[in-house]
């Protein structure tokens, strides 16, 4: 068994997503909506060496099956993100992350006066940007800090 089959293999179910980019380990989470406190069994490997990032973070989390709208946000700080699926310890499916064109209903946009804010009928639409997402309805762009925009 090589050394990466050992390090997605671990788990008995859930998912492991390998490749993100060095340091954003915890925004994945946050992206996933996870600080410990609602139980889930997660682990980190921070800044692991590889080949093809120079450095990588590996977030593993179990008893877990993304969806597919936290895979869109976490496109958006991870694209060269793996998503492997566990089950009774085998990948069971294996994706790379897919930059969306748009994500509908899962980001909020931060311009107060926008017509997805709160008590609005409509549903934010980001439109995908090489470098961050746009609101389709108001045009404010957000570059970063996703994590701190995702709907509850
Ligand atoms: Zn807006």
């Amino acid at each position: 068994m090589t050394d990466r089959e050992l390090r997605v293999s671990k788990i008995e179910n859930g998912t492991v997503i390998d490749h993100v980019a060095g340091g954003q380990a915890l925004n994945v989470l946050a992206i996933l909506g996870i600080d410990g406190s609602e139980g889930t069994v997660v682990s980190v490997g921070v800044n692991v060496p590889s080949d093809r990032l120079g450095r990588k973070d590996v977030v593993k989390v179990e008893g877990r099956e993304l969806s597919q709208s936290e895979v869109d946000v976490l496109s958006l700080i991870a694209p060269e993100a793996t998503i492997n699926i566990i089950r009774n310890y085998e990948v069971a499916e294996k994706h790379r992350v897919e930059r969306p064109e748009r994500v509908v209903g899962v980001l909020q946009c931060s311009n107060p006066n926008c017509i997805t804010g709160e008590n609005e009928p409509a549903d934010t639409e980001f439109e995908v940007l090489k470098d961050g997402v746009r609101c389709v309805y108001c045009d404010t762009i957000i570059r970063k800090d996703f994590a701190d925009h995702i709907l509850a």
